[in-house]
C-alpha cells in the first residue's frame, strides 16, 4: 500500500459540486489501495475575499491578525471535503496545521516550516482513514501557540513538506490547468503542456511569476526527492512531472531552514566586455547580441541598466579563447550607436577587462531569503574584494569580481557558508548528445517595482550595506545591476545601483534606503513600479549561442523597449514599461516556438 499526498487548490475546490467532485476522485485513489492525505486550499477566491475584509477595517492589518484571519478559510474546506468523503462511505478527518503539528517559525504571514509532527496523521492513517490537513497554516512552536501562515500561495509548499514528512511515494498537485504549461494559459492561450521539467527550471519559471507552483514547494521537493506532479482536478491526464536531483538523504529538522547555501562555485575563465552611453531606445541589445550570436560565440552573463542621461551601459561575459572576437563585435558596432546628437554624448565606448572572475554561492535555500545574498557581499567586503557585476537567481548569486581577489573569496565564502567540500570550478560543459530546446517556458511578472540608487561610492562594502540594510527588513531583491560607467562626484568615483523588489515592498525599500544614504555617500533613491518583467527559462540554453539575442530581437520588432537585463545560466530577465508586458510576453512565447495546435481552456 503506498502512501500518496494529494493537494487541491482553491479553484478545484471552489463549489459544494467541485468539493464532491474532488471526494468521487479521492475515493477512486483510496479503492487503488494508497492512503492519501490529502491538503486543501481555501475555497475558491476566499482568501482574496479575507483580505478585501480586512483591508476595509484597516489600511496596514498587523500580521499576526492577518493570519488569524486568512487560515479560516481553509479550515472550512478541508471539514466540507470531509463531510464529502464520509457521506461516500469513506472515513476521513479534517486536521487544522496546529492539530497536525506543522511547527512554524514564529514570522507572520511568511513562515518557514521547520518541522512537522507525523504521528498523528499515522494514527489516522492506521485506522483506514483519510486525512484531510488544511494547507497554508502552521503553528510556531513556543509555548503560545500563535497561528501562522506560509504565504499566498502556500498550501502547496504544506503538501509537499508533508509528503517529505510522511516520506509518502509522491506529492500530486492538482488545479485548474492540465499541468505546467510553457506561459500562463491566460495571457498565452496556445501555450503548451511540458510532459517533464527540472526542479531547477521550475524554481526560476515560479519565483519569476509563474504562480502555478509555489517556490519552496519546488525547493522542499528538490532538496528530499519528493516526486511532484501537477495536474488538472477536471481531468486524468497524467500532467507534468518536476524531476529532482538524486541527493543524499536529509534531516527533516529544520525542513525548510536547514541549510541555504549548497556550494560555492567559480570561472577564472571569463572576460569581460561593457559598451557604455548606448541609446535608450528598442532594437540596441538585439543588435549588439545578434551580431554576436551570428558570429558564434557563447555570452555567459549579460547586464544592462538604464543611467543618467538615457542612455544605457550593457555588459557581457564571455570566455577568455573569445575575447577578442567579441571586443571586435562591439568595437564595430559602437559608431553605429550613436546617441541623440543633441545631448551631444558621442558614441557608445567599448571597455575591456580580462583579468576577472566569477564566484558564485548556490543552494535552493537561499529562496526568500535576502539576507543570503546581503551575506555574501559583507563576506566580500570583509576580504576587501571589490564586486563589478551581480547576478543573481532564486538558487544563485554570482558576483564578478577582479581575479587576483578570487582565492581569497572563495575561502571567505566557504567559511562563512560552512561548506567544507572543495569549491566547484566551473569548466565547458561537455557536447550534450540530444541538444535540449534552449527555452522551455516564459513568465511575466507585473507584482516588481524598480529601485535605483545614485552615484553609490565605488569601494567594497557598499552593496554589503545597501542590501544588508533591505535583508534587515525582510526585503527580497532580484536583478541587481550596477552600472559600468563611473561618475566621480566631490573626488569620489561613484556608479548607480538598481535592483527590483516586490511592489509591495517597494516603498519600504525606498524610505529605508534613503534613510541611509546620506550617511553612505549615496544620492537619490528612485522608484518606479510601472514595470514588467518578462523571462525565458531553460537549461539548454547553457553553452547555446544567441538565445538571448533571439529574445531581445523579439521585442526589437514589438518596439519594446528593453529597460534592464539579467542573465543566470538557465534564465534571461528583462524590465519593460508596465503596458507593455503581455505583449512581450507572447512575442517571447512565439519566437521561441513554445505554441502548440490546442488551445488550453481554463475552467471559469
Ligand atoms: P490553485 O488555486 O490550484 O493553487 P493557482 O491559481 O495558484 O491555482 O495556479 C494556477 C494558475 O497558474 C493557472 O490558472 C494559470 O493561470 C497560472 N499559471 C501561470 N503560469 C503558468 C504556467 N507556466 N503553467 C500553468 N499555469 C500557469
Ligand atoms: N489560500 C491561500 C491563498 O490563496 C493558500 C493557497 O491557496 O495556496 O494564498
Ligand atoms: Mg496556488
Amino acid at each position: 500500500m503506498a502512501l500518496i499526498v494529494q493537494k487541491y487548490g482553491g479553484s478545484s475546490v471552489g463549489s459544494v459540486e467541485r468539493i464532491q467532485a474532488v471526494a468521487q476522485r479521492v475515493m477512486k485513489t483510496v479503492q487503488a489501495g494508497n492512503s492519501l492525505v490529502v491538503v486543501v486550499s481555501a475555497m475558491g477566491k476566499t482568501t482574496d475575499g479575507l483580505v478585501k475584509l480586512a483591508k476595509e477595517i484597516s489600511a496596514n492589518p498587523s500580521r499576526r491578525e492577518m493570519d488569524m484571519l486568512l487560515s479560516t478559510g481553509e479550515q472550512v474546506s478541508i471539514a466540507l471535503l470531509s463531510m464529502a468523503l464520509q457521506c461516500l462511505g469513506q472515513a476521513a478527518i479534517s486536521l487544522t496545521g496546529a492539530q497536525v503539528g506543522i511547527v512554524t517559525e514564529a514570522e507572520h504571514s511568511r513562515a518557514r516550516i521547520l518541522h512537522i509532527k507525523t504521528e498523528r496523521i499515522e494514527r489516522h492513517l492506521q485506522d483506514g482513514e483519510v486525512v484531510v490537513v488544511a494547507g497554508f497554516q502552521g503553528i510556531t512552536g513556543n509555548g503560545d501557540l500563535e497561528i501562522t501562515t506560509l504565504g499566498r500561495g502556500g498550501s502547496d509548499t504544506s503538501a509537499v513538506a508533508l509528503a517529505a514528512a510522511l516520506q509518502a511515494k509522491c506529492c500530486e498537485i492538482y488545479t485548474d490547468v492540465p499541468g505546467i504549461l510553457t506561459a500562463d494559459p491566460r495571457i498565452v492561450p496556445d501555450a503548451q503542456l511540458m510532459r517533464e521539467i527540472t526542479c531547477d527550471e521550475m524554481l526560476e519559471l515560479a519565483s519569476l511569476g509563474a504562480k502555478v507552483l509555489h517556490p519552496r514547494a519546488v525547493e522542499i521537493a528538490r532538496n528530499y526527492g519528493v516526486p511532484l506532479v501537477v495536474r488538472s482536478s477536471w481531468t486524468d491526464d497524467p500532467g507534468t512531472l518536476v524531476v529532482s536531483p538524486k541527493l543524499q538523504p536529509r534531516s527533516l529538522e529544520n525542513l525548510e531552514i536547514a541549510r541555504s547555501v549548497d556550494a560555492v562555485e567559480f570561472d577564472t575563465d571569463q572576460a569581460k566586455v561593457a559598451l557604455l552611453r548606448v541609446p535608450d531606445r528598442p532594437g540596441v541589445a538585439a543588435r549588439l547580441f545578434s551580431e554576436i550570436a551570428y558570429q558564434d560565440l557563447d555570452v555567459d552573463l549579460i547586464i544592462q541598466s538604464i543611467h543618467e542621461s538615457n542612455t544605457n551601459d550593457i555588459a557581457f561575459t564571455v570566455s577568455k579563447a573569445i575575447l577578442k572576437r567579441a571586443e571586435a563585435v562591439a568595437a564595430a558596432l559602437a559608431p553605429a550607436l550613436r546617441t541623440n546628437a543633441q545631448q551631444s554624448l558621442g558614441e557608445a565606448e567599448v571597455m575591456v577587462e580580462e583579468q576577472i572572475a566569477k564566484v558564485s554561492i548556490a543552494g535552493a535555500g537561499m529562496i526568500g531569503r535576502p539576507g543570503i545574498a546581503a551575506q555574501m557581499f559583507a563576506t566580500l567586503a570583509n576580504a576587501g574584494v571589490n564586486i563589478q557585476m551581480i547576478s543573481t537567481s532564486e538558487i544563485k548569486v554570482s558576483c564578478v569580481i577582479s581575479a587576483q581577489d578570487c582565492d581569497r573569496a572563495i575561502a571567505a565564502l566557504c567559511q562563512v557558508f560552512d561548506i567544507d567540500t572543495s569549491p566547484i570550478q566551473l569548466t565547458a560543459l561537455p557536447e550534450l548528445p540530444t541538444p535540449l530546446q534552449p527555452v522551455r517556458g516564459v513568465a511575466l511578472d507585473f507584482n516588481q517595482a524598480r529601485l535605483a540608487i545614485r552615484h553609490v561610492p565605488d569601494r567594497p562594502g557598499m552593496a554589503a550595506k545597501l542590501f544588508g540594510l533591505l535583508a534587515q527588513k525582510n526585503i527580497s531583491v532580484d536583478m541587481i545591476i550596477q552600472s559600468q560607467r563611473c561618475r566621480v562626484i566631490d573626488g569620489v568615483p561613484t556608479r548607480d545601483l538598481a535592483c527590483t523588489v516586490a511592489q509591495a515592498d517597494a516603498q519600504d525599500a525606498r524610505s529605508t534606503l534613503e534613510k541611509a544614504a546620506p550617511e553612505l555617500g549615496c544620492g537619490d533613491v528612485l522608484v518606479d513600479d510601472a514595470i514588467a518583467k518578462v523571462s525565458i527559462v531553460g537549461a539548454g540554453m547553457v553553452g547555446q549561442p544567441g538565445v538571448a539575442a533571439q529574445m531581445f530581437a523579439a521585442l526589437a520588432q514589438e518596439q519594446i523597449n528593453i529597460q534592464m537585463i539579467t542573465t543566470s545560466e538557465i534564465k534571461v530577465s528583462c524590465v519593460v514599461a508596465e503596458d507593455c508586458g503581455v505583449r512581450a510576453l507572447q512575442a517571447i512565447h512565439k519566437v521561441f516556438g513554445l505554441a502548440g495546435e490546442q488551445k488550453i481552456e481554463v475552467p471559469a
